[in-house]
């Protein structure tokens, strides 16, 4: 199953750590190299050692690395439309890219963590998705990986904007998979519980004990765990469309 990937073009945002990451050498080493991948994230460095790692397991990988902010909405659509001649048309875009900011009640929350968590979270996403359609249209083909979070399906205190910013994610997924109902492109989303990435310093602002913390006494799931789950959804036949996957820890459950 995993050579319906083969030859494919796949964007990944956020590709410079945790599930992102994970998902460009699981995609990788299912296709046996037989992928062009544009990794884009805002930390170029991380992305280059990415890049080195997959070549030097698999010299066939095609690469394309990227520095993309995708809360800036303005810069999307030049990105898309700039993309080298052999990356330009894209066959899946994996909507990563997202975070988690404080751990305060929506009182003491500020103001750009707020703004941060929907611009990356729902714009950037939303906005992706916007500029690449137009490829999918044209060809009638093309999957859209959407990801999402438990928090998109139930509240904690403390989560007011980060669950809603999950939460717009599953229903601009839900509305989008209808909008394309009569058409070959396929919208999944996946639904991470805890995994162990650097999204828990993200939302600590570094704070590494604070961070560590939040998995202490757990066991997470990691991010190849997540992987697995993406590959496995865009390598099912095209007519079958692994919708939405809830997918977290035992203990958790
Ligand atoms: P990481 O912090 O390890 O990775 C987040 C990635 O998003 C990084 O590559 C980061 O790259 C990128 N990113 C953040 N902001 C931007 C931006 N403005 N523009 C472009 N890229 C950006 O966390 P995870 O791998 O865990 O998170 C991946 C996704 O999984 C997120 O959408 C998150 O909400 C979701 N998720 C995670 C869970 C978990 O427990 N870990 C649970 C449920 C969902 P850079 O900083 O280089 O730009």
């Amino acid at each position: 199953a995993a050579q319906r990937l083969a030859n494919k073009v796949i964007l990944i945002t956020g590709a410079s750590s945790g599930i992102g990451e994970a998902t460009a050498r699981e995609i990788t080493q299912a296709a046996a190299g037989n992928v062009k991948l544009i990794l884009a994230a805002r930390r170029e460095d991380r992305l280059s050692t990415l890049t080195s790692e997959l070549l030097k397991s698999f010299p066939s990988v095609k690469i394309h690395n990227a520095k993309l902010d995708v809360s800036v909405q303005e810069s999307i659509e030049p990105f898309i439309n700039s993309l080298p001649k052999e990356f330009a048309d894209i066959d899946v875009l994996v909507n990563n890219a997202g975070k988690a900011l404080g751990k305060d009640q929506v009182g003491d929350l500020l103001q750009e963590d707020i703004q941060g968590m929907f611009q990356t979270n729902v714009l950037g996403l939303i906005n992706l998705t916007q500029a690449v359609l137009p490829i999918f249209k044209k060809k009638n083909s093309g999957d859209i990986v959407n990801i999402g979070s438990v928090a998109g399906h139930e509240s904690y205190p403390g989560g007011s904007v980060y669950c809603s910013s999950k939460a717009a994610v599953k229903f601009f997924s839900q509305s989008l998979r209808k909008e394309l109902i009569n058409t070959k492109i396929r919208v999944l989303e996946v639904d991470p519980g805890a995994v162990e990435t650097e999204f828990s310093l993200v939302r600590f602002k570094q704070d590494a004990q604070a961070a560590k913390k939040v998995y202490e006494g757990t066991t997470p799931l990691d991010a190849s765990d997540i992987a697995e789950i993406i590959v496995f959804g865009l390598s099912r036949k095209q007519n079958t469309v692994i919708a939405e996957t809830l997918v977290f820890p035992s203990h958790q459950a």
